[in-house]
């Protein structure tokens, strides 16, 4: 029996991707868990769902919640609770508000659902999964976030369409953090098994017009339809696929390092795992070049600044 639950169910992420799960065969029941203010309304996009997966001939069981018991055994909590980004806020600027929120439910999951694996978006997910870390009390391996899988997958559309080449032949990642900090890691990006300096048709990439295109590219959306969805919503069920079929896939999200890359500690920070059933098997040290690593340095320095200061505001 593989039960997923969403917390956040009613917003734009959360129900995307509960529509998107309710398509995978291995998933038996997905709890869509809202506030109580939102609850009708989540019922609502459950009925609908319904009459959508009929004309597929999907059977899911989808059930709308506002009870956090009714999160008990699942495999997987999403949290997608949070005050979303508006046009001009950083993602720094959510910090406070949610943190507050993310220690609660995090502070649920472990009492209803104490084996699951906490998956977190609510933003900025590196110091939220750092938090949800703290108040749940779980293992690190169980404690994963949302980030720069999303932005990989933004390098390699940018990539994929520059070189006017299938996506599925770019291999790229973007580790640090889900922020201003994130770091494409372009040294060790591939296209066709080709290192991308090898690669004849590079000498015209502009690597500063494309780093700033994927620090902005969820910005750019933001600002032109007001949130994201899709990308995040099937970046979110990727990460879930992968752990429910035990696929060991290396995806980069944001997980508590101890010292396991380049000896950065105390902080939350995009890089790439091996995911199985358990959450992280373990982490995938990466090669950077100097450049690189230093802008991985910056992105430790900001992210922990930030966690401390929310650390000590929860505290308080
Ligand atoms: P949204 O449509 O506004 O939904 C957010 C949900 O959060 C609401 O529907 C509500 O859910 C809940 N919520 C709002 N205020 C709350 C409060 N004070 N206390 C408890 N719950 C509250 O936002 P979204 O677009 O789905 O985005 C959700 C989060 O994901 C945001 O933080 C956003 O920045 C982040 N995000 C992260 C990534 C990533 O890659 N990590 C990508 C995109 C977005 P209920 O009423 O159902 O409880």
């Amino acid at each position: 029996m593989v039960k997923i639950s969403i917390i956040g169910a009613s917003g734009t992420i959360g129900k995307n991707v509960a529509f998107t799960l309710a398509r995978e065969d291995v998933i038996d029941e997905i709890v869509m868990y809202s506030r109580e203010s939102s609850h009708n309304r989540v019922k609502g996009e459950v009925l609908d769902m319904y009459d959508a997966l009929a004309a597929e001939d999907i059977e899911s069981v989808l059930t709308a919640s506002s009870n956090l018991e009714d999160i008990s055994d699942s495999k997987i909590v999403l949290i997608t609770s949070g005050v979303p980004r508006q046009p001009g806020y950083t993602r720094l600027d959510l910090a406070v508000p949610n943190a507050e929120i993310i220690k609660e439910y995090s502070q649920a999951i472990a009492k209803y659902a104490p084996n699951s694996i906490i998956l977190i978006v609510t933003n900025p997910v590196d110091v939220m999964t750092s938090i949800a870390l703290q108040y749940s009390g779980f293992e690190k391996n169980r404690v994963i976030g949302l980030g720069n899988h999303l932005d990989s997958l933004r390098l390699k559309t940018i990539l994929a369409k520059h070189f006017k080449i299938h996506n599925g032949e770019i291999h790229t990642r973007v580790i640090g953090e889900h922020g201003d900090h994130m770091v494409p890691l372009l040294s060790s990006s591939t296209i066709g098994g080709i290192p991308l300096k090898y690669f004849v048709q590079s000498t015209d990439l502009e690597p500063d017009e494309l780093v700033s295109r994927i620090r902005n590219a969820g910005g750019n959306i933001i600002s032109k339809k007001g949130a994201t969805e899709y990308g995040p919503s099937y970046a979110i069920s990727n990460l879930i696929r992968t752990i429910i079929n035990d696929s060991r896939k290396i995806l980069t999200v944001s997980t508590y390092l101890e010292g396991e890359v380049e000896g950065v500690y105390d902080v939350s920070l995009g890089v790439p795992v091996i995911l199985c059933k358990r959450g992280i098997q373990r982490i995938v040290p990466v090669r950077m070049n100097d450049y690189e690593r230093s802008e991985f340095f910056d992105a430790a320095r900001t992210v922990k600044k930030c966690t401390y200061k929310i650390r000590e505001l929860l505290e308080e």
